[in-house]
């Protein structure tokens, strides 16, 4: 047969690998693929343009529509829960634990009885496995089951972490993972949907590229979105996913790096394991300083780092505290919030070398 003549086929003149033009939807099928192997248990793996359009999905196949509430952690980063806000939902945002840094079981259960009571059961869940440390995920899928609410895990930043053995991404009705530039594996910016069914995933990839009905010609019935997942994208995040396990031994090497060089500190803690179910890819490590055992402020230590040429990061403002979701309820206390005024985030590449481990240890030391 002749070759077919397209209608407006993209003219790219740079070099491109072969496997990739603009009709090759395998790629993205084969991105698809290789996660839904790597996450087993029967997930089916949808690729979209970012982390936060997976999330936004999720809410909309939970049928969380205007007006309706959804429990959010609060002491993560703000994508978590915009696109609550995309759907003119109401969040509720509830405190973290200290052991693992992520929603408190207990100030949850609190918030969806109290919730209840007040005449409304909220309609999803989100929990955060936050800097790739697991929630106390059994707990929280126990209550979410004896509500029946549906919960949506953000795995964001936790691809690689694991409780009792099971990938984290693989516990909730719908999981996201991103893969953003910084996150544990890029594709240049992208992100999933995990979905537990076929249905949920053709519903996915339905709304994701504009919700044309089965027509013959442009016959729209619903809101949809153009959130699928780039060709290019995919195509670097199918190879980058075979690095993941160096991606996250490395990651765990800077985490023992810091253990050995900030175990003989007073006043500084790093954040680690409180469990042996938990395993934490380390995605970035953290540390909390105690600033009544140590003499400084917060901002002499990154002005330090910052004078030697290290990037250091506060850790996530909690959501309850930004102006934007001033008017939002919120259950907890204030751990989210002293995690935040006494935590930093330290440099965490996976090709962080001896060298720059030494420059980071002069600077610290130096400082103290
Ligand atoms: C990165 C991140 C997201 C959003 O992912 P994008 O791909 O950047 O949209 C969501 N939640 C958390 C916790 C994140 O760290």
């Amino acid at each position: 047969m002749s070759k077919r003549i397209a209608l407006s086929s993209s003219n790219i003149s740079v070099d491109l690998p072969s496997e990739i033009n603009t009709t090759n939807y395998n790629v993205i099928a084969d991105f698809e693929g290789k996660l839904e192997k790597y996450l087993g248990a029967k997930k089916h793996v949808v690729a979209l343009n970012s982390g936060t359009s997976a999330i936004h999905l999720a809410l909309i196949l939970s049928g969380v529509t205007e007006g309706d509430e959804v429990l959010c952690q609060s002491f993560t980063y703000v994508a978590t829960a915009n696109p609550i806000l995309y759907q003119k939902a109401k969040p509720v945002f509830i405190d973290s634990e200290s052991d693992t840094w992520n929603i408190c079981p207990k100030h949850l259960e609190r918030a969806i009885k109290d919730r209840i009571a007040n005449g409304k059961k909220p309609k999803a869940i989100i929990i955060v496995h936050l800097y790739g440390m697991p929630c106390k995920i059994e707990e929280i899928v126990a209550i979410a089951k004896k509500y029946q609410i549906i919960l949506i895990e953000d795995a964001a930043e936790a691809l690689g972490s694991m409780y009792k053995e099971q990938k984290c991404g693989t516990f909730g009705d719908f999981s996201i993972f991103s893969f953003n530039n910084n996150k544990i594996v890029s594709s240049f910016g992208g992100g999933v949907l995990i979905c537990n069914s076929i249905e949920e995933k053709e519903e996915a990839i339905f709304l994701a590229t504009q919700a044309k009905d089965k027509s013959e010609y442009y016959s729209h019935s619903r809101l949809g979105f153009n959130y699928r997942m780039g060709i290019l994208s995919a195509f670097i995040g199918t190879e980058e996913l075979s690095y993941l396990n160096d991606y996250v031994s490395a990651r765990i090497a800077n985490h023992q790096n810091y253990k050995r060089l900030l175990e003989v500190v007073k006043g500084v803690s790093l954040f680690k394991e409180n469990d042996d179910f938990m395993k934490s890819n380390h995605w970035l490590s953290c540390i909390l300083i105690n600033f009544k055992t140590l003499k400084f402020t917060f901002k002499e230590l990154r002005d330090q780092l910052e004078k030697d040429n290290i990037e250091s990061r506060p850790l996530w403002k909690p959501l309850h505290l930004q102006p934007i979701f001033k008017n939002c309820a919120y259950y907890g206390g204030n751990v989210a919030e002293n995690l935040f005024k006494k935590g930093l985030c330290l440099p965490s590449s996976a090709n962080l070398t001896k060298i720059d481990f030494k420059r980071i240890s002069n600077s610290i030391q130096k400082f103290l």
